[in-house]
């Protein structure tokens, strides 16, 4: 049978139907008594999702369906919301028991991916929902064309917690930078306009579709949502402003235009008006150091490159030791937006060193950071009418805490105690006096920024009892003494005890039955029960009500008048707590922006006193800002792997040393060749220095003895056979397309990490083009650079390149083997010790040793061509395509000065090496 013989439906089918009409794209989850119930394919997409038992509603016309329970339906649709789906909540408009016909039911609210709010949701985790908008003509797709017109703006919301960002990019490349963008946020959600795709600015399927293919969900909205007129004053007016410019997007019109849309969706699933939305920071990328999703990705800083791997291996969870949700966020978000302002960066330094050099302090101030919960996303809760009384009542429970952590803040923007002063080295006096001031500045200004809210705590506390019910239905959370009205009621009800038991007593003596009882219950209310073997002595006043095996139950007029005040009064109670609790709310979302700018204060208190802990803790150093392109890293250490070493017991790890320098006048190296065997320490080197880079420019110490760097404006990672496979293209392109992204893009103040690079082809082409990118760093990019290869003929190049320096990693020979030091050591490796590790690895004893054999007859026939060659330039023959090496010796020819004899033999020479 299918939906559309409607006319044989029941009523309440077509009720049904009705509504799933208006929400084709949703599975509908419609309220039936004590369940919701999905019916048609939308029962059978969810029983197979959620696991549930697929029924039929009418057996014989067979309509599918399936339902969960109303209280638990929570946890079911967050677990189709994360699978991508979308659900339109169907719920009863009046209560059942009053209604006269059918029950009319409407959709409440549609819940998407990127707008619910998933109780499951981590702490640090953010969900957001993205809108990209496209300003130019989508016949010459910028991707390509590069028309400086064009512009591409990107917003994104989270509605659990308010946060809400755009930016905008424009001229060449603008989409590939914003679908970079896109793609390093991950939202869970992207809205575009229905008629123009969801990356119009990118029309190149084969770049398009793999990239698109990360974003989970991807939402057409009406188009003109996406238009000028509609968006623009939609989101001043829920930003309560009459211009864009306070937000700092008057010139920025397409992420206005995505901004607005973003507004419009929210407001539309959600029918409310989102209070707690009411800011948006537009941003530059430049303001930040600029970190692509494949540098992210490769150094692990947020999530692990490899889904097998714990989370233990991230960055994130090396530095995380928040104390709030806050924190948490903010920390997980600077990862990724590093600073590039020295002096913010300065001033966070002093501010962390302020709270390390004062533990008492930074003890009492995370202790009572610790009290607090999410301020951001119990608020959305509030505002978004999903709260109950206990969440109003955590609100207040956290911004108790906010007096202490005032206190401690006010504590550490005061002079050291004269005990820590003093334990300071004598040498670093005129250092610590400009700490004095430099740490006046942070802390006492967070604590002159920070709103205690005690005002809305206080209101809080005395309107709700201590502990309240879950939620509102039954009444019992207003407190005593908030409404005269409602303490009447409530005397009404409590006084009734009493009545009762004085009826009951009255009763028993008037009637002779001891065993006689007052009750009541939900469906018959009050009622007199009596035994059977009493029944003879009820007087003729009794109206019998409901017959048990054992008893009769009996009401009598009095009883029945009392019941009618007391049910009166309850439902009267209830009434009045819910208007009360409604104000309360209300007062609670007036007050949103307050809360929003401490949670923030909150935030940032946390994050510093985070990396205050850890400095202290791990006895990481502060890092020296210079303005020349240096790094300079004494005795560094990876922060991730040497935390892992240490949790496993295991060895210690290794510290090493790092110079660089990409200055125009130096002759310091500028780029770092690292060549040694394989699990030498050569990938670790490198990302140690990119993430004490990151570390630092957060604001944070670092594992190091000394690090002295100029600020960094991007890094850039290729990193060598990763999973880029699962993306459908293959590792190599993959690879050509992130250096080449690196050699086109990349300044003197970048930081460039190059692992492996040319691997992902034959070693002849991979060692041509290794070779041909390091030239062009060398002489076109001038950035700071690492290079980790195992192609050894690469160190030849340090001939030609002064500012190109050999590192090694060094390794032992014992007789039992190799065994790696994880030292950094200059100059190239000698050999390469790939025999050497595979048998470390286990290869059988056999193999091993016919490798060996190979390996030498092979070096022996190397040797002799190269004894051949005369020019040490020709040396690199080896890897020097034939053609050319030919074309380059009959360049290098002076055909004048030849004798016959010499062109004849000549000839024969590039005769035998044509033949090999
Ligand atoms: P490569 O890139 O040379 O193959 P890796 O950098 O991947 O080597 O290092 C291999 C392993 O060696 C790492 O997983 C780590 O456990 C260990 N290691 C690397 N560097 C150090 C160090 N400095 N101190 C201690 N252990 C290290
Ligand atoms: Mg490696």
């Amino acid at each position: 049978m299918s939906e559309a013989t409607i006319e044989t439906h029941t009523p309440l089918m077509r009720q049904y139907l009705a509504a799933k009409r208006q929400h084709p794209d949703a599975l509908l989850f419609f309220r039936l008594g004590d369940f919701y119930e999905l019916f048609f394919d939308d029962a059978k997409t969810a029983s197979r999702e959620l696991q549930i038992t697929l029924t039929a509603r009418d057996k014989e016309r067979s309509v599918p369906m399936c339902g969960v329970p109303y209280h638990a339906a929570e946890n079911y649709i967050a677990r189709l919301l994360r699978k991508g789906f979308r659900v339109a909540i169907c719920d009863q408009m009046e209560d059942p028991k009053l209604a006269k016909k059918i029950v009319r039911r409407e959709v409440t609210r549609v819940l998407t991916p990127g707008t619910a709010l998933d109780p499951a949701l981590a702490a640090e985790q953010s969900n957001y929902l993205a809108a990209v908008h496209f300003i130019g003509s989508p016949t010459a797709p910028s991707f390509r064309a590069g028309a400086d017109t064009d512009s591409v703006g990107l917003a994104y919301l989270d509605l659990s917690t308010g946060d809400f960002r755009a930016t905008e990019f424009s001229g060449p490349g603008a989409a590939a930078q914003c679908l970079d963008e896109l793609l390093r946020l991950v939202p869970s959600e992207l809205i575009f306009p229905a008629s123009r795709g969801p990356f119009c600015a990118i029309s190149d399927p084969a770049t398009l579709d793999p990239l698109l293919a990360q974003l989970k969900t991807r939402t057409p909205v009406d188009d003109f949502a996406f238009s000028a007129d509609f968006a623009i004053p939609l989101l001043q007016r829920q930003l309560g402003s009459h211009s864009l410019e306070g937000f700092g997007l008057a010139n920025h019109p397409a992420a206005a235009i995505a901004a607005g849309a973003i507004i419009h969706y929210v407001r539309s699933t959600q029918q409310s008006d989102a209070g707690h939305v009411d800011s948006l920071h537009f941003y530059r990328r430049a303001e930040h150091l600029h970190l692509d999703q494949v540098t992210a990705r490769n150094l692990e800083l947020v999530e692990p490159l490899f889904f097998d791997a714990g989370p233990e291996t991230t960055l994130y969870r090396t530095m995380d030791a928040c104390c709030t949700p806050m924190g948490k966020r903010l920390l997980r978000a600077s990862l990724l937006r590093p600073m590039i302002a020295p002096a913010a960066i300065e001033a966070r330094y002093a501010a962390v060193d302020a709270a390390r050099l004062d533990l008492i302090h930074r003890e009492e101030l995370r202790r009572s950071l610790s009290g607090i919960l999410d301020l951001d996303r119990l608020l959305a809760r509030i505002s978004l009418d999903s709260a109950g009384p206990r969440d109003v009542l955590a609100l207040a429970s956290s911004l108790r805490h906010l007096p202490e952590v005032l206190k401690s803040a006010a504590a550490l923007s005061s002079p050291p105690e004269p005990a820590s002063a003093a334990s300071a080295p004598s040498g670093s006096v005129p250092e610590r006096c400009t700490l004095n001031a430099e740490r006046l500045s942070f802390w006492s200004q967070i604590a002159a920024a920070l709103d205690p809210l005690d005002d809305l705590c206080a209101a809080i506390c005395s309107t709700l009892v201590p502990e309240p019910p879950l939620t509102l239905a039954e009444g019992g959370v207003i407190a005593a003494g908030v409404d005269p009205e409602l303490d009447d009621l409530r005397s009404i009800g409590s006084s009734g005890r009493a009545s009762i038991a004085a009826i009951e007593d009255r009763e028993r003596r008037r009637t002779g039955i001891a065993s006689l009882k007052v009750r009541f219950n939900s469906v018959f209310g009050y009622y007199i029960e009596i035994t059977k073997s009493n029944l003879p002595s009820v007087p003729a006043d009794y109206e019998r009500k409901q017959t048990l095996v054992n008893a009769e139950r009996f009401t009598t007029p009095e009883l029945k008048d009392y019941e009618t005040k007391v049910l009166t009064a309850q439902e009267r109670c209830v009434e009045i707590e819910k208007r009360l609790f409604a104000a309360l709310r209300a007062r609670v979302v007036e007050n949103a922006g307050r809360i929003r700018r401490t949670s923030a204060c909150v935030a940032e208190i946390d994050l510093v006193a985070n990396f205050a802990h850890l400095a202290s803790l791990r006895s990481y150093i502060r890092p020296r800002i210079d303005p020349a392109p240096i790094l300079e890293i004494a005795a560094g250490r990876h922060p991730v792997i040497e935390r892992l070493m240490e949790d496993q017991g295991d060895a210690r790890f290794v510290p090493n040393d790092l110079f660089l320098d990409a200055g125009p006048n130096t002759s310091h190296a500028s780029l770092l060749l690292i060549t040694g065997p394989n699990m030498g320490g050569k990938s670790t080197y490198l990302r140690q220095a990119a993430l004490l880079v990151i570390l630092a420019q957060m604001g944070s110490f670092v594992p190091a003895q000394r690090m002295t760097y100029g600020i960094v404006d991007r890094v850039y990672t290729r990193i060598g056979a990763s999973d880029n496979l699962a993306r459908g293209r293959s590792t190599f392109m993959v690879e050509m397309t992130e250096t080449a992204t690196i050699l086109n893009t990349a300044t003197t103040q970048s930081l460039i990490l190059l692992d492996e690079m040319g691997r992902g082809t034959s070693t002849f082409d991979g060692l041509a083009l290794a070779w041909a990118t390091l030239e062009h760093l060398q002489r076109h990019v001038g950035a700071r650079a690492l290079f980790a290869t195992h192609y050894h003929e690469l160190t030849m190049l340090a001939e030609q390149f002064p500012r190109l320096k050999n590192l090694h990693v060094e390794v032992k020979e014992t007789t039992q083997g190799i065994v790696f030091l994880h030292r950094i050591e200059q100059g190239p490796a000698n050999r390469s010790y790939g025999i050497d590790v595979a048998r470390l690895a286990g290869l059988p004893p056999a193999v091993i040793q016919r490798a060996r054999q190979v390996l030498k007859e092979h070096e022996r026939s190397e040797r002799h061509n190269v004894a051949a060659e005369t020019e040490p330039s020709l040396q690199l023959t080896m890897f020097t395509p034939l053609s050319q090496r030919i074309l380059d010796r009959l360049a290098e020819t002076d055909i004048d000065s030849l004798t016959p004899l010499q062109a004849l033999n000549l000839l024969e020479e590039l005769k035998t090496e044509i033949r090999g």
